[in-house]
C-alpha cells in the first residue's frame, strides 16, 4: 500500500515545520510548501528522500495550481492538508494602521487558505481526507491592536465551518486549530518590535508558559487521523488555557 500524503503550507519554519515532522514520523509522505523554495527543499531533505519541498506563495493562484498539479503528478493522492502559512504584523492602534498592511494580512490568511483548500479538494475527491486550518485565539476573543489579524483568523474559523458542511458528504473533514502564543519566529518578531511582552503574556496564560510548535502539531495530526473520524467543523483551542480564562 502507498503511504498517505500530507501537504503542509508554511512548512519551512515554526508550527508548519513541526507539523511536517509529525506527519513524517507517523508514516506520511509529506509535501512541504513555503514561500522560500530552497528552505522547503532543505527541510524535505532533512525528513528523507520520499518527501518533497515546493516553493509556493499561497496567495498566488498560479503557484497553488502548479503545486497541486505537482502533488497529483508525483504522489497521485492527497490525504491531509494543513493550511498553516501565515504572517504576523506589528500591533498598532487602529488609527495608525495602513490599508495596504491591513489587506496584506487578510489576503495572506484568507486568500491563501481559500486557494489551497479549493485546489486540494479536487485532488482529494477520489478518496476523501482531512484538512486543518490554522486560526488563532486572536480570531475567537478580542485582542486590542490586532484587528486585521483577528479578522483574518475569525474568517478562517468561519471558512472552516463552511467547508466542513460543504464537503462532509464527500468524506472530507475540515477542522481548525486555534493556537495561543507559540514560541516561533513569528512571535519572536513581535517581541522584538515591542508588539508583545513575553513576561506579561506568561502571567496571563493559565499554564504559565508559551506553547511549543510540537504541541500544536500533535493536535493537527490527531485531527487528520482516524481517531478524529467523527470530528468536523470544530475549532480546537491549543492555548494553555488562554480562552478558558475569564
Ligand atoms: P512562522 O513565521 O514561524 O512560520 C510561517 C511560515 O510560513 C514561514 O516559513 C513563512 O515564510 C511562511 N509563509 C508566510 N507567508 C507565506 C505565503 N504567502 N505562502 C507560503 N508560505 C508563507 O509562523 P508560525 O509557525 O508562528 O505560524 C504558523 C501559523 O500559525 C500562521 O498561520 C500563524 O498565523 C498561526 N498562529 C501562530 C501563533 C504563534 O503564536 N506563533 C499563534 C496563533 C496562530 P517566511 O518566513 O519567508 O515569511
Amino acid at each position: 500500500m502507498t503511504a498517505p500524503v500530507a501537504l503542509v503550507t508554511g512548512a519551512a519554519d515554526g508550527i508548519g515545520w513541526a507539523t511536517a515532522r509529525a506527519f513524517a514520523d507517523a508514516g506520511y509522505r509529506v509535501v512541504l510548501a513555503d514561500l522560500r523554495a530552497e528552505a522547503a527543499a532543505a527541510r524535505a531533505r532533512d525528513l528523507g528522500p520520499e518527501h518533497i519541498g515546493v516553493g509556493c506563495n499561497v496567495t498566488v493562484e498560479a503557484d497553488v495550481v502548479a503545486m497541486l498539479e505537482q502533488v497529483r503528478r508525483d504522489c497521485g493522492r492527497l490525504d491531509a492538508v494543513v493550511n498553516n502559512a501565515g504572517i504576523g504584523s506589528p500591533h498598532l492602534p487602529t488609527t495608525d494602521q495602513r490599508l495596504d498592511e491591513f489587506e496584506r494580512v487578510l489576503h495572506t490568511h484568507l486568500s491563501g487558505t481559500f486557494l489551497v483548500s479549493r485546489e486540494a479538494r479536487k485532488l482529494m475527491a477520489a478518496q476523501g481526507g482531512a484538512m486543518v486550518n490554522i486560526s488563532s485565539i486572536a480570531g475567537l476573543g478580542g485582542l486590542p491592536r490586532r484587528n486585521a489579524y483577528g479578522a483574518a483568523k475569525a474568517g478562517i474559523a468561519a471558512m472552516t465551518r463552511s467547508l466542513a458542511c460543504e464537503w462532509a458528504a464527500a468524506g472530507i473533514r475540515v477542522n481548525a486549530v486555534a493556537p495561543g502564543y507559540v514560541e516561533t519566529a513569528l512571535v519572536q518578531k513581535l517581541a522584538a518590535d515591542g508588539s508583545i511582552d513575553a513576561a506579561k503574556l506568561r502571567r496571563r496564560i493559565p499554564m504559565g508558559r508559551l506553547g511549543r510548535p510540537e504541541e500544536i502539531a500533535a493536535v493537527i495530526l490527531f485531527l487528520c487521523s482516524p481517531a478524529a473520524s467523527y470530528v468536523t467543523g470544530a475549532i480546537l483551542c491549543v492555548d494553555g488555557g488562554w480562552m478558558a480564562f475569564a
